[in-house]
């Protein structure tokens, strides 16, 4: 029985993150979505709204590929959180090659805190690598077109979001 933990803000989902859900079924007998509480990053919705938006999101996911899946609130450590809930595999998403380094130092660091977990890294299908949360923000903030880059539910609660 393999756990996988794919940590992130996910302020919030989108198609893309949701691809990598996907990808990531295919490696793993068990998902465990970690949703990082992320006060630094100042995010738009709170850490109820993201966890209910990718919960809503997953469940499809789950029952389409025959994988379980958990949503998981997050404030400590990643690699304390990975050790928590029993993930021997840490999936983070690839888009460009700025998230390169950030990602590598990432790696480093946890491995010389826990040699045993090691941590993949998962490219979305092409029409869905460009996504990224802050952009659709952006997008919806300037009263422009999101449905192609996240869920139509996710799309509802951003206007609503912006309206206020
Ligand atoms: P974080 O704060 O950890 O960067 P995000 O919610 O922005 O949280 O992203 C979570 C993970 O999903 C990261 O590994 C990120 O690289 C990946 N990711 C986000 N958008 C995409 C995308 N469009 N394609 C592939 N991976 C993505």
């Amino acid at each position: 029985m393999r756990t996988g933990l794919y940590p992130g803000t996910f302020d919030p989902v989108t198609h893309g993150h949701l691809d990598i859900f996907r990808r990531a079924c295919t490696l793993v007998d068990r998902l465990v979505i970690g949703v990082a509480i992320n006060r630094d990053k100042g995010p738009l919705f709170s850490l109820e709204e993201r966890v209910e938006m990718v919960d809503s999101t997953c469940g499809a996911i789950a029952r389409e590929m025959g994988v379980e899946i958990v949503v998981h609130p997050f404030e400590n450590l990643l690699i304390h959180c990975a050790q928590d809930v029993g993930a021997t595999v840490i999936i983070r998403g690839l888009r460009a090659v700025s998230d390169f380094e950030y990602e590598f130092q990432m790696v480093g660091m946890n491995r010389a805190m826990n040699d045993e977990i090691e941590t993949v890294f998962l490219m979305a299908d092409a029409e869905y690598q460009s996504i990224a949360s802050k952009l659709v923000k952006e997008i919806t903030r300037l009263d422009g077109d999101i449905t192609k880059f996240v869920p139509p539910e996710v799309a509802t609660a951003l206007k609503a979001k912006y309206k206020r």
